[in-house]
């Protein structure tokens, strides 16, 4: 019997690329996504894939369904989406946590969350190792994001140390690839697409802000060796690419690699925006046996080429 695993925020940009991946393997898939900052094309692709089942629900509500592993994602990533909507967005993070959870508890199975960098905040650690508990506002535009995440995060610590429950979490930081959301205002897909039309690419800030990005491919098996391990391996564990530029530096590659004629224009840095963020991953070397080798420059050709695509189809 194949293994029935559940990815909740499924049809979005990461998710639909874990569930493919799941599918790849031999596994059956339910994807459970509300569509809150994505869209069906993301997953068009996988149904007809017999071993593939969407489910259009929303976790803040209480979800009953028999499955043998839990990937936890579904949560707005961009500030865009998250900012639209930040009550929502905590209510996703913190409610969709503990009925995950819940679920998981009365199953009885492996859980993963997918957390972010920006527990960190805007750290004064730098890089960021798992021990450093962030520089975070409470009260900010990120907030809702960031003090979302770190109650999920407190949940999942307190399910695994009250219940015994196998749970997991990766500290997932920037990610790029084909499918991130041409309109949810990320920088690379930002930038990629203000390129390929010849428009100004926008920088916040000076551009002298530092970002470390990860191609989706890697992130994907690190969160996939992270649920293969026993469950005395909780993390939380950083997966990403400690490869770091400033993000005028992406603006140069950016247009480069596109040989674009777009001109950059400097935008105000919207507020508690980090200054620096770049990951230490020695825990996920020695742990994951797990290191990015994809370098920025291809991981953006394979991006520009995808979102080249996407806009000569529309
Ligand atoms: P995304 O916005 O493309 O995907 C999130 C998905 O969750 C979307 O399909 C959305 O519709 C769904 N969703 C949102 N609220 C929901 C709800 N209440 N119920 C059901 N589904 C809901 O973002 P992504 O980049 O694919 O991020 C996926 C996960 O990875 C998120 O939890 C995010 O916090 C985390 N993450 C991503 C990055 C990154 O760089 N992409 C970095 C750190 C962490
Ligand atoms: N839950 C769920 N699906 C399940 C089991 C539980 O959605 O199969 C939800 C449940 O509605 C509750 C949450 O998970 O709101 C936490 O469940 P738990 O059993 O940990 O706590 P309790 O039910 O005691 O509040
Ligand atoms: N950014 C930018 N121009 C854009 C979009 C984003 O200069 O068109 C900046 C943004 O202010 C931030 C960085 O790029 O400093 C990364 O932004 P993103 O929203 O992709 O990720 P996050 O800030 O959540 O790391």
């Amino acid at each position: 019997m194949p293994k029935r695993i559940l990815v909740t925020g499924g049809a979005g940009f990461l998710g639909s690329h874990l569930c493919e991946r799941l599918l790849a393997e031999g596994c059956e898939v339910l994807c459970v996504d509300n569509f809150f900052s994505s869209s069906r094309r993301n997953v068009i692709h996988l149904l007809d894939n017999r071993r593939f089942e969407i489910l259009r629900h929303d976790v803040t509500s209480p979800l009953h369904v028999e499955v043998d592993e839990i990937y936890n994602l579904a949560c707005p990533a961009s500030p865009f989406h998250y900012q639209s909507d930040p009550v929502q967005t905590t209510k996703t993070s913190v409610m969709g946590a503990i009925n995950m959870l819940g679920l998981a508890k009365r199953l009885g199975v492996k859980i993963l969350q997918a957390s972010t960098s920006e527990v960190y905040g805007d750290p004064v650690v730098h890089p960021q190792t798992e021990d450093y508990w962030g520089n975070v506002n409470p009260i900010g535009l990120r907030s809702c994001y960031d003090e979302g995440k770190r109650c999920a995060e407190t949940l999942f610590f307190d399910y695994i140390r009250q219940y015994r429950l196998p749970a997991k979490v990766v500290r997932i930081f920037n990610t790029y690839g084909p499918r991130m959301q041409p309109d949810d205002g990320r920088v690379v897909s930002n930038f990629a697409i203000q390129a390929l039309t010849g428009n100004d690419i926008t920088i916040h800030g000076d551009g002298s802000q530092t970002r470390s990005f990860c191609y989706v491919d890697e992130i994907i098996e690190a969160m996939i060796r992270m649920m293969a391990t026993p469950p005395a391996q909780t993390g939380p564990i950083n997966i990403g690419n400690p490869a770091e530029i400033t993000i005028l530096e992406l603006a140069e590659a950016v247009i480069e690699l596109t040989g674009s004629a777009s001109a950059i224009r400097f935008m105000p840095l919207p507020s508690d925006d980090p200054k620096q963020r770049q990951p230490d991953v020695s825990r996920a070397k020695a742990e994951l046996g797990w290191e990015p080798r994809i370098p920025l420059r291809e991981g953006l050709l394979r991006t520009i080429a995808y979102f080249d695509d996407l806009l000569r189809s529309q």
